[in-house]
């Protein structure tokens, strides 16, 4: 692993992932940076995706403790010598990291970047060190590792908003949100009057619910077996909802639109569901999979299959433009959450996983512009010191609800 030299190091708290199935802890650790070319962030609130609970669920002893989260939002305390967009006092929005250097980064695709995994999932800057390495911890998943009260971030993955929209409404349009709208935007260029159905209406489905809703399409099909997310997909925009577990799907989309649908989605990953998805499309339709492993190899000739990676959104561009239809009121997508205490993080994955919550945003600290941490938390880090240092806490004021 390379080592930063020279660095500054901060004192944060973050909820460590250390055991397969968690629970995450929250402990205090020593943060090194910024470099020349990042941007030290206060967190306000972090969303909680699906990605995140698939990593707890997925992680093994080999991974070592971690930390995750990737929907942060919070406001700018500190910048690199190098970094221009921001400065201490902004508020931003937190997405997925890209390199800048890579032909598709150069041509505007960096959902596309050639180094797309290994700076999203890899655990390390770009230039291969890590920030939480004195503490024997990984940090940077998706260049945020927002499950904690700060975050390093570099300009290619942070958005700046105003100051006059509350972040912890702001923090999951960087992953999920941005992920099921982009679909519907970006990747799929549905237009006015073309059909859709969504297989899975959480926080991507219904983000992409009411993206359709705004370019025009119609019906908009929700399948799901969750009667609370049917019915909200209804009040969002859908103009059929389908529970699965009560109805066959297929012979009910095609009591809807017979000859099959134009595009579904299919955020699922139920293998029933995904077989479903290529059948209900109709010649020439496309269905999208957010799987991660790409698509199906049983798509007939005719049918096309795409996968799904951050609804192709280049962050800078795509959520401004969410923000403004949400300030219009079209794109309500404030509906979705529900708040919880940083302490409460447990419970918000629990919610997540049991339907109660659509999409939980964890509350690190308060949305006030004012940038000041504590001298107690700002220290150089030396030996002397590190003994001292393990264990402390600190206090819950800069944690409220
Ligand atoms: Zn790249
Ligand atoms: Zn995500």
């Amino acid at each position: 692993m390379v080592r930063s030299k020279n660095l500054t190091v901060r004192k944060i708290r973050a909820a460590v992932l250390r055991k397969k199935d968690g629970p995450l802890k929250i402990e205090t650790l020593g943060m090194e940076g910024p470099q020349d070319t990042e941007v030290l962030i206060r967190t306000v609130a972090s969303g909680v995706c699906h990605t995140d609970i698939s990593m707890i669920h997925h992680w093994e002893t080999a991974d070592g403790p971690q930390v995750l989260g990737h929907e942060g939002a919070g406001i700018v305390e500190l910048t690199g010598k190098k970094v221009k967009a921001v400065r201490p006092g902004d508020h931003v929005v937190l997405s997925y990291q890209s390199c800048g250097t890579c032909r598709e980064c150069k041509k505007g695709r960096p959902t596309k970047c050639r180094r797309f995994y290994e700076l999203n999932f890899g655990f390390h800057r770009l230039d291969g060190s890590n920030a939480l390495e004195r503490s024997g911890v990984h940090g940077h998943f998706f260049g945020q590792s927002s499950f904690s009260s700060h975050i390093l971030a570099t300009e290619r993955n942070i958005v700046k908003v105003s100051k006059k929209l509350p972040l912890k409404i702001l923090a999951p349009l960087g992953c999920g949100i941005q992920t099921g709208a982009g679909t519907v935007m970006n990747t799929l260029h549905v237009q006015r009057g073309a059909s859709i159905a969504i297989f899975g209406t959480g926080a991507v489905g219904l983000a992409a619910v009411m993206a359709a809703r705004i370019v025009g399409a119609n019906p908009i099909i929700g399948v799901d077996i969750a009667p609370l997310r049917l019915k909200l997909a209804l009040e969002l925009g859908a103009t059929h909802v389908i529970d699965s577990r009560c109805a066959d799907a297929a012979s009910s989309i095609n009591s809807i639109i017979a000859g099959g649908v134009d595009y579904v989605l299919e955020i699922t990953g139920n293998p029933q569901l995904l077989r479903l998805a290529i059948e209900v499309i109709k010649k020439r339709g496309t269905a999208a999979f957010f799987t991660g492993d790409g698509v199906p190899d049983f798509v007939p000739k005719g049918k096309k299959a795409v996968a799904i990676i951050e609804g192709d959104s280049v962050p800078q561009v795509f959520i401004p433009k969410l923000i403004k239809l949400y300030q219009l009121g079209k794109f309500p997508f404030d509906r979705l959450e529900k708040f919880y205490h940083f302490r409460d993080i447990n419970k918000a994955i629990r919610d997540s996983k049991s339907g109660k919550a659509i999409k939980p945003v964890l509350i690190m600290s308060n949305n006030n512009s004012r940038y000041s941490i504590p001298d107690l938390y700002v220290a150089n880090w030396n030996d002397e010191r590190r003994e001292s240092f393990s264990g402390s806490t600190i206090p819950d004021r800069q944690f409220y609800s």
